[in-house]
């Protein structure tokens, strides 16, 4: 992956009047609410739009769509998705994240302080809000394939996260398939050889996407079975639990059964980065890329965690600890940007050591229409005196 070109945005702008805070969240999936708790513990006052059925999603995000999450640490006995992102939320909470059940539907990071809209206000310029900084942790969600039976099995057979849910029982020792040509493809079918009896992958062209040394191990696992030129055309089973797939070659026109009691798309992601594709560099899946290591953005300020910025791990754990680096990281950001301030506001208190100063930073800083108009926080440090 291209490092990205950091571009610090160059002027001030007054902050919004109708509201302004420290640090946005954008997003209440784990990565979200991870950097909520962090940030309400330093007491930095964040506010979270959790969104109101952003990206197809309920507030919560991708684990309030699954029934049992046994790999987050802390719970033995597994947790439902649904009531591991309540305590998520409880906890944010319970340190103090204002938490608004409302969508972010555009945000402009030309300058800072960052402006947002909610949903519905987003033509109206009056109704911007901003921020000092902004924490994306909007995430992704799978490409479904809409296959007639899909909703039905679910989570009752039907799956898009092999790691996930590839060791649960009714997967264990049972026939399973794969669609996909992709390294996720053939990763999740390898991985899923350790429980399934046998694992098919169905694959639409003659030839896999993966890279070579996957498909060599693809090819040559003894419970494989890649399944060339084929599609699914249907999931059936019993109404509580997925038994067969109607599939098709299409380049024979013939169609079968296929009886597995799994089905796992490998089919691809798409991260929620709608509101963000043009002003933050994003990868070539749209993906927000961040600085290797961090949860930095191209744009100083901007953070981003969780899915919308992992197409490798996408797990909880790895969301929520992207979720607390983008907080810590918000807040140096916080107070260097804090230091920066109280540094101009000292500069035109006296003027002979602004003209000294000799800082591109601050002398353009002074020079935007619109600074005098930034009022420190009430608990804010003393600006520095001479
Ligand atoms: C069916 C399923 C089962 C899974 N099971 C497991 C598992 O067992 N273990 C595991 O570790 N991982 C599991 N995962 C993966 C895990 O859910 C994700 O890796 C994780 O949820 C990503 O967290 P996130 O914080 O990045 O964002 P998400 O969980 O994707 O949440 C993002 C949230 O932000 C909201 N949002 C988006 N845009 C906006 C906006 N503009 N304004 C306001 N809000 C917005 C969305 O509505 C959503 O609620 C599973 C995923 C799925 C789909």
């Amino acid at each position: 992956m291209a490092p990205i070109t950091s571009s610090k945005p160059t002027s001030r702008r007054p902050r919004s009047g109708k509201r302004h805070s420290k640090v946005v969240i954008i997003g209440s999936g784990p990565a979200g609410h991870t950097a909520a708790i962090y940030l309400a513990r330093a007491n930095l006052n964040p506010v979270m739009f959790e969104g109101m059925l952003a990206n197809g999603l309920a507030a919560g995000g991708q684990l309030t769509t699954t029934t049992e999450v046994e790999n987050f640490p802390g719970f033995p006995l597994g947790i439902g998705g649904i009531e591991l992102m309540d305590k998520f939320r409880d906890q944010s909470a319970r340190f103090g994240t204002e938490i608004i059940t409302e969508t972010v539907s555009k945000v402009d990071l030309s300058a800072r302080p960052f402006l947002y809209w909610r949903e519905g206000e987003e033509d109206d310029p009056a109704a911007a809000e901003s921020c000092d900084a902004l924490i994306m942790a909007t995430g992704a969600s799978a490409k479904r394939m809409n296959l007639p039976g899909e909703d039905t099995y679910w989570n009752s057979g039907i799956s898009a996260c092999a790691v996930c849910d590839g060791a649960v029982p009714i997967f264990r020792k049972k026939p399973l398939a794969v669609i996909g040509g992709g390294d996720s493809a053939a990763e999740e079918a390898l991985y899923l050889t350790k429980f399934g009896s046998h694992v098919f992958v169905l694959v639409r062209r003659d030839q896999l996407r993966a890279s070579k040394i996957m498909s060599k191990r693809l090819r040559s696992h003894p419970n494989v079975t890649i399944m060339w030129n084929t599609i699914a055309l249907s999931a059936e089973g019993d109404g509580n639990l997925l038994q067969n797939l109607k599939i098709k070659n299409i380049k024979t026109g013939e169609e079968s059964d296929l009886q597995v009691n799994g089905l796992f798309y490998a089919i691809g992601h798409t991260p929620a980065t709608e509101l963000v594709s043009e002003q933050l560099e994003c990868d070539a899946d749209g993906y927000i890329m961040t600085k290797p290591g961090t949860a930095e953005t191209s744009i100083p300020g901007v953070f981003a965690a969780g899915d919308v910025q992992d197409k490798r791990y996408r797990q909880a754990i790895t969301s929520a600890g992207s979720g607390c680096m983008a907080a810590m990281e918000a807040e140096r950001f916080l107070a260097e940007d804090e230091d920066e301030l109280h540094l101009d506001e000292f500069n035109q208190e006296t003027p002979q050591s602004a003209g000294s100063n000799g800082s591109g930073g601050a002398s353009e800083i002074n020079g935007v229409n619109g600074v005098h108009n930034i009022s420190l926080q009430d608990d804010s440090p003393e600006p520095l005196k001479a």
